[in-house]
C-alpha cells in the first residue's frame, strides 16, 4: 500500500467544482445571492429558523458568545475533548472559562460531572452564564438532559456541532436547536461538508439572529428599523455595535449548497466505513471501538478507538511509518501551555486525560474504501504486538 490515507478529508466532485465556477463567472464574489441561499438551505436541513454563515467555525462560536452578552468575568463552561476554538471563543470575550470532565464511555461531556460541578458552583456563587456541549466525533451529547440543567442553573447553551451536521439527536436533525439557544457547524474540509473554510450560526431566536448578523459585518446596518435616526439617502448606513468582518464568500457559499445536497450520501458512506471497522476489529481485546449511543445518529467525523495506554505511542508511529495518517483528538484543552498559564494543572478532568492517553483516531471520510479500511485495521492488529 503506497499512498498516503488521511484521517479525514474532503470529496469535491464536478458538481461541486461547476457551482464555484459558475459564481466566479458571476457579478458577486461575495455578499451575493449565494450566502443566503446557502442559509436558507441550512435552516431547511435542520428546522432551526436563522443561519447565519461566516468565514470559520471559531468566528461562529465567537459571534456566538457575544450575542449572548459573554462579557468580562462572566463564566463559560465546556468539555476538555476539544479543539481550541471552543475554549479559546470565550477568551477572546473576556471571560473566564473552565472544564466539565467527560463521560468515559461517549467522550462527550458528562451530564453527571456538569450536575455535580453545578452544584458545587451555585453554593460559592459562580454559576456559568454559557455552557457549551461539543458533539464529539458527530455524536450528539445528552442535549434533553443538558437543557433540563440549563432551566435548573439559568446558563446559555452553545452546542458546538462543528463534528455533528448530518447527525440526528432524538430523530431531530443536530443544528435544530430544540435543546439550546444556538448550535454551529464547522465548513473545515476534514469536517462533514466543506466551503475550503467556513461555519455557520443557527438559532431560533429573531433577538440572536440580528445581533449576529450585525457582528458579522462591522456592527453596521442599512436597515432603517434599526437606526436611532431617519437615513440621510440611500447611502446612509451605521454602525451600532463594536462588529467585525466574519463574511463568508459567494465563492465558498456555492460549494456549500452543493455540498449540502451531498451530505447525507456523506454521512451513510461514514457509517459503512464504521461498520466495516467494526467487523474487523470488534473481536480485538486490547481496542475500544467508539460507541454509539441509541438516541443518536453520529455523523461520523471521527473514529477515535482506544488502545492501552502502553501501546499508544508505538502503535500510532507504526501505523504513521505505514502511510496511515493517524491523529489524536483531543489533547485536553486545558494541558496547554496558555491555559497553565491561566492556572490550570493536570488531573482537573481526569476522564478526558484517561482517555487522550489511549485515543488514536482512524481514518474515516465518505470515500475511504473497503479494501483501505481492510489494510488499516490489518495494520492496527501488526502494530498492536
Ligand atoms: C474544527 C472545529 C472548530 C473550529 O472550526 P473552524 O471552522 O476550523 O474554525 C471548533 N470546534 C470543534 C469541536 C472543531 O472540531
Amino acid at each position: 500500500m503506497n499512498e498516503f490515507i488521511p484521517y479525514g478529508r474532503q470529496s469535491i466532485n464536478e458538481e461541486d467544482i461547476k457551482r464555484v465556477i459558475d459564481v466566479l463567472k458571476s457579478d458577486w464574489l461575495t455578499q451575493g445571492p449565494c450566502v443566503t441561499q446557502f442559509e436558507s438551505a441550512l435552516q431547511y436541513y435542520t428546522g432551526a429558523k436563522y443561519a447565519y454563515a461566516v468565514c470559520n467555525a471559531t468566528a461562529a462560536l465567537h459571534l456566538s458568545y457575544l450575542a449572548l452578552e459573554l462579557g468580562k468575568g462572566d463564566i463559560l463552561w465546556t468539555s476538555p475533548n476539544t479543539f481550541l476554538s471552543t475554549a479559546n471563543a470565550a477568551l477572546m470575550c473576556g471571560a473566564v472559562v473552565d472544564f466539565v470532565d467527560i463521560c468515559p464511555k461517549t467522550f462527550n461531556l458528562s451530564v453527571e460531572a456538569l450536575e455535580e460541578k453545578l452544584i458545587q458552583a451555585k453554593k460559592i456563587n459562580k454559576l456559568p452564564k454559557i455552557v457549551v456541549p461539543v458533539h464529539f466525533a458527530g455524536q450528539s451529547c445528552d442535549m434533553k438532559k443538558i437543557f433540563e440543567l440549563s432551566k435548573e442553573y439559568g446558563f446559555k447553551i452553545v452546542e458546538d456541532a462543528a463534528h455533528a451536521i448530518g447527525g440526528r439527536y432524538l430523530k431531530q436533525p443536530v443544528g435544530s436547536c430544540q435543546y439550546s439557544d444556538i448550535t454551529i457547524f464547522s465548513f473545515h474540509p476534514v469536517k462533514i461538508i466543506t466551503t475550503g473554510e467556513g461555519g455557520v450560526v443557527m438559532a431560533n431566536s429573531k433577538m440572536l439572529a440580528d445581533k449576529i448578523a450585525l457582528l458579522r459585518a462591522h456592527g453596521m446596518t442599512r436597515d432603517q428599523e434599526m437606526m436611532t435616526k431617519i437615513a440621510e439617502g440611500d447611502w446612509y448606513y451605521q454602525m451600532l455595535e463594536l462588529g467585525y468582518n466574519y463574511r463568508i464568500t459567494d465563492i465558498q457559499c456555492a460549494l456549500g449548497m452543493s455540498q449540502l445536497k451531498r451530505i447525507d450520501e456523506f454521512v451513510a458512506n461514514r457509517h459503512i466505513a464504521r461498520q466495516s471497522y467494526e467487523r474487523l476489529l470488534s473481536h480485538i481485546e486490547e481496542i475500544n471501538l467508539p460507541y454509539q449511543s441509541k438516541d443518536s445518529y453520529s455523523a461520523l467525523h471521527l473514529y477515535p478507538i482506544e488502545v492501552p495506554e502502553v501501546h499508544r505511542k508505538k502503535l500510532f508511529a507504526y501505523l504513521r511509518i505505514n502511510k496511515i495518517g493517524v491523529n489524536v483528538h483531543y489533547i485536553p484543552v486545558y494541558m496547554q501551555p496558555y491555559y497553565e498559564k491561566l492556572g490550570f494543572k493536570g488531573g482537573c478532568c481526569p476522564n478526558a486525560e484517561a482517555y487522550y492517553n489511549r485515543a488514536i483516531s482512524l481514518p474515516i471520510y465518505p470515500t475511504l474504501s473497503t479494501r483501505q479500511i481492510h489494510c488499516i485495521s490489518e495494520r492496527v492488529m501488526e502494530g498492536l504486538e
